[in-house]
């Protein structure tokens, strides 16, 4: 084994959130896959702080569960023979049925430079603009929100600006457990700045709220109403900027006069916003005085039917204001995803040409010139939902799938199973072989994870920064811009595509961002040009920067703040828009007028709640990753439904109990969660959960397909719903050393745990699960407890336990956190009674894990408050270390001492 105790840490960026936060990695043993992380303490998104997620990065790295090798129908292949079945099928498709018969549908987690080969090959040689990618479902309303007031699609601010606002507003963001390194910072700055005010409007009372000097619990939706309520507070409380108003914008008084439309007097707004008046004064009051103002927002903005709309009537209010792209002013956007961004600048969005071009016959023509591509696509292709309809149509017959798992994150998976079974060719590139969307592919690619991929992201405040391989690539595995290129050589494209590396599809890529840019007064506002010609070592060498990148010091469009050299002559701007130069073509940016629109699906006698879906603190996406990590799965362990108690108790869901979910779409069945957090009327529910997790509980399957009109993005924060108990004869908790199959069981979910996995089930025959057939070979100790008609079973062998089953006609109290840790232990079959006594003997019983950084649990700390009177997170952390890592449990340990 060759154990590297002195290697060299490598630089690179998290593979989770738009925060991009930068990593050192050390690999220690580059044969076992073990790599320490610690945040870099010189990378600007995060200063060496890192959350639950990004701290074990580590423990995600390992070959459990990857895709080494191609496959073409399930049979393992040469690459040559993988390659050549893509093109030739996507050759015939394009032959018979024409370019736009064929999509590719990529992800946030493409680097940049296999986002621009992809978006090449499809919009420059095979002429379809059937690109779009899971990044419509996270950021589009921004985009379309930004382009129609900036007229290109800018962050105008930067992080730095939410340490230096006097008055934060976080709206449908609950940034504690989606940006967690953020809310670290916001939240160091608001212990050296008590005055700073943070007002946090979300339907949800999240972790977010431990911040909040105000929470304006909103009903769902609202929110245009709210900011055109504030638009016209501010024109009457004679707090417009009526300079900034006059020299750089246009079309306010329509913009003002739709507000006025729509909110009524400050008493029926605030009804109608579902907010308390005196609250909602209170916020205008804040806003209207407070020169230094930032509106952060993040997927309860963009994940709506009216998700443009939102970002238009706050960005109208920064506007009318003239804050905006000053220190602690401004709108910003924040990006689910790790390379949103970077999708974004190389025009991954099926109505985006690259390097922020459009479907203009100038930008047409210049990147078809650029390319040298004769066969450039026309006009935007199909976005998200609307290219699975498609498919379910019978119009799109090949797909490549790059990097993502629309059957889990789309909304109405049922159609979207039905599109893939109709798709004729289905090509899935993915570092994982079993996904949901996998078990539909025809052809299979095994392409390069995080930790074994080079190439550019670009986070939230449009910060470059390079993500560099810590291995070798394992198995067959490749990069995918590699084998993009290859199936265009096959198509006859090789010279466009003959790139040796990354850097060379870097230096491309810049390139094209100062290609005729600048030209006749028309400006594009993405460029990072200068570094059209750095060598492989500089690209290799690269130090996170912010585009746009001039090669002088001051560009024209707007003087340059917080510069920073990248090389030698160059330097990146930090923020837009101050002093104007808006890329309208006039200079000026455009208000907006938001109407306030019914919802295409409300609640109704058939389904009464509201079901909104959202992330959890320790999972990403559909947990490909961080269901690998025993760590991460302990702080939420099974997928669930919060719901507030006059719901629980109108509907008879009982806390901890199952319940059955259903809308128009199909239904789903987790665990209850009775909390004061929901308002009345509304659940919610993770997004994370799979097929390959959980047989029954992943959210998709709920959701209906409403979209934005504008982006196309989908609502998948609105869909009415109807809950019930879930009925079955017998639960059980498993605990075993192997997988086991998700049979015909009405429910069940895995939690990975160290050293093996747990499952809790629900359902008929549960005694006859065929893996106790597989443990008849081990010492087997059994235990009726007949106060709790539960049955207990534990198989030894090695000094070891091997499984323990606890089943019986209620849920079982066994703590779980005290078994797993049994399960980890040296146990000799005299220990075993303490196992089927079902509880740990006193003060060993931990709870459920909040601190994921040191193990600790719910039980411990309440404990350690109720012992030693601790009245604040720190003292926590000096009893028990908890919180004292990440930080990102912090919310919570403070939430355990006001309970008490
Ligand atoms: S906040 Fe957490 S998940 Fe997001 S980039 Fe930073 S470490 Fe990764």
């Amino acid at each position: 084994m060759a154990v590297n105790q002195l290697a060299k840490a490598i630089n690179t960026t998290c593979a989770y959130c738009g925060v991009g936060c930068g990593i050192s990695a050390r690999v220690v043993d580059p044969e076992l896959h073990l790599v320490e992380i610690s945040g870099r303490e010189d990378h600007p998104a995060n200063y060496g702080r890192l959350c639950s997620k990004g701290s074990a990065l580590g423990e995600t790295v390992s070959l459990d569960g990857r895709l080494l090798y191609p496959k073409v129908h399930g049979r393992q292949v040469v690459w040559s023979e993988a390659l050549d079945q893509v093109a030739s099928r996507l050759q015939e498709t394009i032959e018979q049925y024409g370019p736009d018969s064929v999509a590719i549908y990529g992800s946030g987690q493409l680097l940049t430079e296999d986002y621009y080969v992809a978006n090449k090959l499809m919009k420059g040689f095979i002429g379809s603009a059937n690109m779009d990618t899971n990044s419509r479902l996270c950021m589009a309303s921004t985009v379309a929100g930004q382009k129609r007031a900036f007229g290109s699609d800018t962050v105008p601010n930067t992080y730095q600006d939410l340490e230096l606002a006097n008055l934060l507003v976080l709206v449908g963001s609950n940034t504690a457990w989606c940006h967690p390194v953020l809310f670290q910072r916001i939240r160091a700055m608001k212990e050296q700045r008590p005055d700073m005010k943070v007002v946090v409007i979300d339907p949800r009372r999240t972790e977010t709220c431990d911040l909040a000097d105000l929470h304006l619990v909103i009903k769902p939706g609202a929110d245009v109403l709210l900011f055109n309520g504030l638009l016209v507070w501010l024109a009457d409380q004679g707090a417009l900027d009526q300079d900034y108003i006059e020299q750089h914008c246009q079309g306010f008084d329509q913009a003002l006069e739709a507000a006025r439309a729509s909110v009524g007097d400050i008493q029926q707004l605030a009804y109608a916003c579902g907010v308390e008046q005196n609250e909602l004064i209170q916020f205008y009051h804040w806003f209207c005085t407070t020169d230094k103002t930032v509106t952060a927002w993040s997927q309860g903005v963009n994940q709506s039917a009216a998700g443009t709309d939102k970002v238009n009537a706050m960005i109208n209010c920064h506007l009318a204001t003239g804050r905006i792209g000053r220190p602690g002013s401004g709108p910003l956007s924040l990006t689910g995803q790790p390379n949103a961004m970077g999708g974004r600048e190389v025009g991954g969005l099926a109505n985006q040409l690259a390097a922020h071009m459009e479907f203009t016959p100038d930008d047409i023509a210049r990147v078809g010139r650029f390319w040298q591509a004769a066969n450039m696509a026309q006009s935007p292709g199909k976005t998200a939902v609307d290219l699975f309809k498609s498919m379910d149509r019978g119009e799109i017959r090949f797909v490549w799938i790059m990097g993502t798992n629309p059957v889990v994150s789309l909304p109405d998976s049922h159609r979207v199973i039905k599109a893939l079974k109709k798709c004729t060719t289905v090509v899935v590139s993915d570092c994982i072989e079993h996904t949901d969307t996998a078990e539909f592919a025809d052809i299979l690619l095994p392409a390069a994870p995080w930790s074994e991929k080079d190439g550019t992201v670009t986070n939230s405040e449009r910060r470059i920064s390079r993500q560099r391989a810590l291995f070798p690539t394992a198995g067959e595995a490749r990069p995918d811009w590699w084998m993009i290129s290859e199936v265009a050589g096959r198509l006859g494209f090789a010279e466009a595509f003959n790139y040796s590396g990354s850097a060379d599809i870097f230096r491309e890529h810049a390139a094209l961002s100062g290609y005729e840019n600048n030209r006749e007064g028309k400006v594009r506002d993405f460029t990072i040009a200068p570094l059209a010609d750095i060598t492989d070592s500089e690209y290799d060498g690269l130090e996170p920067f912010q585009w746009p990148l001039s090669a002088v010091q001051g560009d024209g469009s707007g003087a340059l703040s917080d510069t920073q050299p990248v090389i030698s002559t160059t330097a990146s701007k930090a923020r837009f828009f101050k002093d104007g130069g808006f890329f309208t073509g006039n200079g000026r940016a455009n208000f907006i007028a938001t109407d306030v629109l019914r919802p295409l699906n409300a609640p109704g006698k058939s389904y009464p709640l509201l079901l909104n879906t959202g992330r959890v603190r320790d999972h990403w996406h559909t947990m490909t990753r961080t269901g690998l990590s025993a760590r991460l799965n302990q702080h939420t362990d099974e997928p669930f439904l919060a719901i507030h108690p006059t719901d629980a108790e109108s509907y008879q869901l009982r806390d901890q109990a199952l319940c059955q979910i259903s809308s128009e779409f199909g239904k789903a069945a987790v665990r209850v969660q009775v909390s004061e957090a929901q308002r009345p009327g509304e659940v919610f529910m993770p997004m994370h959960w799979t097929r390959q997790h959980s047989e029954t509980g992943f959210s998709g399957v709920l959701v209906n397909p409403v979209l934005d009109p504008v982006s196309k993005q989908p609502d998948l924060k609105y869909t009415p719903v109807a809950v019930e108990p879930y009925h079955t004869e017998r639960y059980g908790v498993l605990i075993t050393r192997e997988r086991v199959a998700f049979g015909d069981i009405g429910y069940m979910t895995e939690v990975r745990i160290e050293n093996g996995y747990r499952y809790e089930m629900a359902g008929s025959n549960l005694d006859q699960l065929s893996l106790f057939s597989r443990l008849k070979s081990y010492q087997k100790v059994e235990f009726t407890d007949n106060t709790v008609g539960e049955r207990r079973v534990a198989w030894f062998s090695d000094a070891q336990l091997q499984a323990i089953w606890v089943s019986g006609q209620a849920i079982s109290s066994c703590d779980r956190q005290w078994l797993q840790s049994w399960f980890c232990q040296t146990a000799s079959i005299e220990e075993a009674w303490w196992v089927l006594s079902g509880k740990p003997p006193r003060g060993e019983d931990a709870g459920r894990q909040v601190c994921a950084c040191f193990g600790v649990g719910e039980k411990t700390i309440c404990r350690a408050i109720a012992e030693h009177g601790l009245t604040d997170p720190v003292q926590v952390g000096s009893h028990l270390q908890a919180g004292t890592n990440c930080g990102s449990c912090i919310p919570e340990i403070r939430g355990l001492i006001k309970r008490g």
